[in-house]
């Protein structure tokens, strides 16, 4: 049994191509200052629980209508349970896209193996050595690394993506990440947002870069990616 802490039961975003529903597990192994989703990742224990089998009738109620669950966080591979919960949405005729920090290769690769997931969107969130410098915990990037490879060697569908925090992205930093996911398929950039609810306290009222740094990133990083968007 997993702990759904929200439901978002429409998205035409989450899940590219896919109108999808979302589903929020709690609790990361990160604590990256711009995360707007500080409940979820420091206090879920306080966040009403939605039953499973809640959530399974209500996604049963709209076959035919969502294609697809979207399971975020938080981080959703340090839930256990996460392989079963995945195989019951793929029973019930769905496809699962799955949100990750890459910090767990084992569970991707089960997940890759066993067949459980259709799309996996993984952060890279930052050039290797200043990976803890976002993260704010001190980050195993072999782990990272794994994951990448495992990711885009799996066959099945994905995409890298990086928020573009103001204080950490450059041209240099964008070829640095391109390095390290070179040849891959798609890569997203997305928007900083500042939030009053940002973990980190000067991210609550920092300035998001201005698009034409964006558009320099996308250049930069179609050196080394197949595709790539920009995500307001
Ligand atoms: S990995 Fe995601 S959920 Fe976890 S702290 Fe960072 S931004 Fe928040």
């Amino acid at each position: 049994m997993v702990q759904i802490k929200g439901l978002q039961k429409t998205t035409l975003v989450d899940y590219p191509g896919k109108v999808a529903c979302t589903v929020f597990l709690p609790g990361c192994n990160f604590r990256c200052g711009y995360c707007h989703n500080a409940d979820l990742v420091c206090s879920a224990a306080a966040l009403p629980t939605i039953p499973e089998k809640e959530f399974f009738a209500f996604l049963a109620s709209r076959k035919g209508k969502v294609e697809g669950v979207c399971i975020t966080g938080g981080e959703p591979t340090i839930t256990k349970g996460l392989p079963e919960f995945c195989k019951r949405v793929k029973d019930a005729g769905f496809l699962v896209k799955l949100d990750s920090n890459g910090t767990n290769p084992s569970v991707l690769r089960r997940l890759i193996e066993e067949k459980l997931v259709d799309y996996i969107a993984m952060d890279v969130k930052a050039p290797i050595e200043q990976y803890s410098i976002v993260s704010c915990v001190d980050t195993d990037t072999g782990k990272l690394a794994e994951s990448i490879g495992l990711i885009r060697e799996s066959g099945i569908d994905y995409e890298f993506r990086a928020t573009v925090i103001p204080d950490v992205f450059t041209d240099e930093t964008v070829k640095a990440i391109g390095k390290a996911v070179c040849g891959a398929k798609r890569f997203f950039f997305q928007q900083f947002q500042p939030s009053k609810k940002a973990m980190g306290e000067r991210y609550r009222d920092m300035e998001p870069l201005p698009a034409e740094a964006l558009e320099s990133f996308g250049r930069v990083m179609r050196q080394f990616v197949g595709e790539v968007g920009i995500r307001k």
